[in-house]
């Protein structure tokens, strides 16, 4: 049920308290706390198990708020704030006063962005300063696209779940880093970068980590339980019902191409073919899949374009290499 009125005040309460409440946006839940407030902000840190030095993204109400949370921000931030706020769209720039170190992880420049989901914003807007919120999950793990995650996954750790239904872009924002001569993509999600592009009137660097197709070579994140396995879509069916037959629970993504071909798997969750639509549950589809008990993923890489680039990123990230704690 969607969080009311009356649910948003109690929340702001919270905050105000140095409490923290998980909130939806269109991305992803965010686990909120008060970014003017250290002891907030570390417990957000404490309770997704992330080391500190990993920098939250600060949210704001309003662009015209953004002279308190940066110094000195360039027109080309001032152009993609203008165009893509509120939205999937976090700006990097430099670290203005009413931003604690605690907040940036110790450095001197700062994230934030302004979400574009009704109750994030009137909870922006009640609280009336910024919101840390890194994703409301354990560090590492999927990131929850429903309030119903959220208690799942944290449970009592978070002080109020704010509900707001399932989030409508299903992947986080789109990282732009605006303090270097030319802007550049940090981390690719809700925003495309053709869109950043037809924007900016000029291409727009991305990582070169999200282009590398060999798998398991980036720390995993955004992991399921279930180990995830990346394969050439064509093979998607023969791979899937190989590890099958070595006795593993295998759960697979079908990819579109594939779409109604007969597979022996525990699990088959046909993709869509809509990037949007993939977008908006790959998560989703990543935790069922675990809550059926798969122990492998099968998984293929859509086309890198448009919203195809962030699913790319998040599942060569949740196939990466686990830690061996
Ligand atoms: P999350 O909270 O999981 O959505 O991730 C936030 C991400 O924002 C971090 O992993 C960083 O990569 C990025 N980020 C936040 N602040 C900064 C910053 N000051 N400079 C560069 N990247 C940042
Ligand atoms: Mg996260």
């Amino acid at each position: 049920m969607t969080a009311s009125t009356r649910d948003i005040e109690k929340a702001a309460e919270v905050l105000r308290a140095g409490g923290l409440v998980a909130l939806p946006t269109e991305t992803v839940y965010g686990l909120g706390a008060n970014a003017e407030d250290p002891a907030a902000v570390s417990r957000t840190f404490q309770v997704k198990g992330r080391p500190p030095s990993h920098p939250l993204i600060v949210h704001i109400a309003g662009a015209e708020h953004l002279h308190d949370w940066a110094e000195d921000v360039p027109a080309t931030a001032r152009l993609l704030a203008e165009h893509f706020w509120p939205g999937p769209l976090t700006l990097v720039l430099r670290r203005g006063r009413r931003v604690p170190l605690e907040a940036t992880g110790g450095l001197e420049t700062v994230a934030v962005r302004v979400p574009g989901h009704p109750v994030a914003l009137a909870l922006l807007s009640a609280f009336g300063g910024g919101v840390t919120a890194p994703s409301a999950n354990r560090f590492g793990s999927v990131s929850p696209t429903t309030a119903e995650h959220v208690r799942a996954e944290l449970g009592d750790a978070v002080d109020l779940v704010l509900d707001g239904g399932p989030c409508d872009v299903g992947v986080e924002s789109t990282i732009v880093d605006t303090t270097g001569d030319a802007p550049s993509i940090l981390r690719p999600g809700g925003v495309t970068r053709e869109d950043l592009e037809a924007v900016l009137g000029r291409p727009i660097t991305v990582p070169s980590t999200s282009r590398v197709r060999v798998p398991g070579q980036h720390p995993s994140h955004y992991a399921p339980r279930a180990r995830v396995v990346l394969v050439e879509p064509g093979k998607a069916v023969a791979e899937t019902e190989r590890a099958q037959g070595l006795g593993h629970r295998v759960g697979v993504l079908l990819p579109p191409s594939l779409a109604g071909a007969p597979v022996a798997a525990h699990a088959v969750i046909p993709v869509p073919a809509s990037t949007a639509a993939y977008a908006r549950g790959l998560y989703g589809y990543l935790r069922e899949l675990d809550r059926r008990g798969c122990d492998l993923i099968i998984a293929s890489l859509p086309q890198e374009e448009g919203l195809g680039l962030a699913i790319a990123n998040r599942l060569r990230r949740a196939a990466g290499p686990r830690p061996t704690a």
